[in-house]
């Protein structure tokens, strides 16, 4: 029986990283993503592009790559206030969230995802969810995603596996994990292709890739190259 999973796949460097280590570890891999009425959805247009490199770039990839799926969860940033779903200022709200929490939205992606996984025979959904330097997200924990887990096995007499290969390591060690998996080729696709700024900016570029440079989310994936640049360089003098 081959082993087949099902990666919940952005556009961005965690979802990317996390369809390289499925690659590398399952023989059929599909994806799975979710127009949310983003305020980044060029994020979604970074998703043909990187498949198709995959596809072009890493022959070991290509051929266990197989299809795409796209869900449309507008409904969701329907019924969201949220500063990522909203033209609004990112801050934190009166209970310690950052207002880019959109509540439910990992729970609905999973549910989901293995609504697709049932179809299609998939056992592996892998998520880059973070415990280790994530944005205070209660449905990023590790404890929510293995309840889920739980939950959906049992509404679904299944046996899914929820992956989190990124849960306990941090922004520098997903920068050094693309690394391990694609090498040099692979690092430069996820800075030339994978989007995580949340205002959308594909304007500037860095060492590290496009995005307005200040958000959380280009702070954490800067502030992570820097520090997996400054290892390297320390490795290799
Ligand atoms: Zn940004």
């Amino acid at each position: 029986m081959t082993d087949r999973a099902l990666v919940l796949f952005s556009g961005g460097q965690d979802s990317t990283v996390c369809l390289a280590w499925a690659l590398q570890r399952f023989d059929h891999v599909e994806t799975v993503g979710f127009d949310y009425g983003q305020r980044h959805r060029v994020e979604l247009a970074c998703r043909p592009t990187l498949r198709d490199r995959i596809v072009s770039g890493f022959p070991a990839w290509s051929a266990k790559l197989g299809d795409d799926h796209l869900i449309d969860l507008t409904v969701l940033g329907a019924i969201s206030d949220t500063a990522l779903t909203q033209d609004a200022a990112i801050a934190f709200s009166a209970n310690g969230l950052p207002n880019t929490f959109v509540p439910g939205r990992n729970l609905l992606f999973f549910q989901f995802a293995a609504a697709i996984a049932y179809r299609r025979d998939l056992k592996h959904l892998v998520g880059g969810m973070c415990e280790t330097d994530y944005s205070g997200y209660p449905d990023c924990r590790d404890d929510t995603l293995k309840a889920l887990q739980v939950a959906i096995n049992l509404g679904l007499n299944s046996r899914l596996a929820i992956q989190t290969p990124l849960m306990w390591i941090d922004k520098a060690a997903t920068w050094q994990l693309g690394q391990d998996l694609g090498g040099a080729r692979f690092e430069q696709l996820i800075i030339d292709e994978t989007h995580s700024c949340y205002l959308g900016d594909r304007s500037q570029k860095h060492a590290w890739g496009f995005g307005c440079g200040t958000c959380p989310a280009c702070e954490l994936r800067a502030n992570g190259f820097t520090k997996y640049q400054a290892a390297r360089t320390g490795q290799h003098p």
